[in-house]
């Protein structure tokens, strides 16, 4: 694609931004059909990326932003966009979910995944999995197929098992990116984020629904869970609120319950779901903890982060289809 008008978008995100806070969204938005907002991660330093990996990162988000909206403009729901979008990112070593997943401490990968129907408060995870090619798909099965919200571990392994999930060898999450930077940060004895992905969606029928899928922090402790696989930390939906996904360090969203709070914000004080993004990320957070993604029951998108960059994107009924990277 011409490159003036794939960057278009992205321009025009940052014209519809400029008067708000980072990342965060001003304008009235009328009643959509649909919706979507989508993200790859917080936590991207400054400068971090050559050019070309940015236009990899964009391309990539773009696949992904695409399948979903298409997904919602046939009449899809919202569950399946979500679940598409994230299916797509985590096949993409680009980001941290998936293939693409961080090591632990200990040279493994112990991925994590949610994902939430905001029309019947119905939600499923998985934490730990490190066979399991698509831990949304898989968190998708614990909601729909077992009485549970979340599966850890062995159970998880063995609960994928038996729903005949495609499995993987755990080589097939080696990056040698992913396995440089582990060398990196052990050797800084600190532990690192970025790169997770999430995506929110309301679909035509007026149903919400979010999902989150990681492989965590580089260098976690083995067992270390964190917000994604956590209702109501990492991802969150209720379609008399607002769906949520949430990125960056794990342990700060776990101990404010950010996604659950922004949806109870919306609810319960009637601040739009951009005003109770931004209210949570820039006042409550700690700066560079992270960022979220949010979409309404009227399709009002909020994309909001403390840290200096967020891949994501959002796409709707009424044309928008936006990427971005930086504030
Ligand atoms: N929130 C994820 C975790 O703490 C990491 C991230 O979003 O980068 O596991």
């Amino acid at each position: 694609m011409n490159r003036a008008i794939r960057f278009l978008p992205i321009f025009l995100l940052c014209l519809a931004c400029a008067p708000a806070p980072p990342g965060g969204e001003a304008a009235e938005v009328a009643r959509m059909d649909w919706a979507l907002a989508i993200h790859g991660g917080a936590g991207v330093p400054l400068g971090s990326l050559t050019e070309t990996e940015q236009e990899a990162y964009l391309e990539s988000l773009e696949r992904a932003l695409s399948a979903g909206a298409e997904t919602l403009e046939a009449g899809g729901s919202s569950l399946d966009a979500v679940e598409a979008v994230i299916r797509l990112l985590e096949e993409d070593e680009l980001f941290n979910a998936g293939r693409g997943a961080v090591f632990t401490s200990d040279g493994r990968n112990e991925l994590d995944a949610s994902i939430m129907d905001g029309a019947t408060l119905d939600g499923g995870a998985v934490t730990g999995v490190t066979t399991v090619k698509s831990p949304i798909g898989l968190a998708r099965l614990v909601m729909e197929q077992t009485d549970h919200v979340l599966l850890a571990g062995e159970g998880a392994e063995s609960f994928a098992g038996t729903q005949g999930v495609e499995r993987v060898d755990p080589g097939y999450f080696f990056t040698q990116k992913r396995w440089d930077t582990l060398q990196r940060v052990l050797g800084a004895e600190e532990s690192q984020g970025g790169g997770t992905v999430g995506a929110v969606a309301l679909d035509r029928a007026g149903n919400l629904a979010a999902g989150t899928s990681t492989g965590g922090l580089t260098g976690k402790l083995p067992g270390r869970v964190g917000d994604t696989p956590i209702l109501g930390a990492g991802t969150y939906a209720d379609n008399r609120s607002c769906a949520v996904s949430c990125t960056g360090h794990g342990e700060e969203f776990i101990r404010r319950s950010v996604a659950f709070r922004v949806a109870t914000l919306v609810r319960e004080t009637g601040l739009s779901v951009g005003e109770a993004a931004r209210k949570v990320v820039q006042d409550e957070l700690r700066q560079g903890d992270g960022g979220l993604i949010a979409v309404g029951a009227d399709g009002d998108v909020a994309m909001v982060f403390n840290t200096p960059g967020m891949f994501r994107g959002a796409a709707d009924s009424a044309g928008r289809f936006e990427l971005g990277i930086w504030d």
